[in-house]
């Protein structure tokens, strides 16, 4: 498993992309946070940097 954004709830603020330490989330054309699963370690920053719990493990 990777981390899951959930779209609907996701605001836009990057804070996740700055927080993760592999580099591991980029926005995408809408602004919308997306995780590259293969990249992701599992570490939980985003899930605690995110403002609006969009990010979940
Ligand atoms: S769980 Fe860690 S490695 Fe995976 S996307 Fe979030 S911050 Fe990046
Ligand atoms: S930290 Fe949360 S609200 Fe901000 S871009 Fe990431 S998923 Fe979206």
């Amino acid at each position: 498993m990777a981390a899951q954004v959930n779209v609907d709830e996701c605001v836009g603020c990057s804070a996740c992309v700055d927080a993760c330490p592999a580099g591991a989330i980029e926005m995408n054309d809408d602004n919308v946070a997306q995780v590259n699963e293969d990249d992701c370690v599992n570490c939980g920053a985003c899930v605690d940097a995110c403002p609006n719990e969009a990010i979940e493990l």
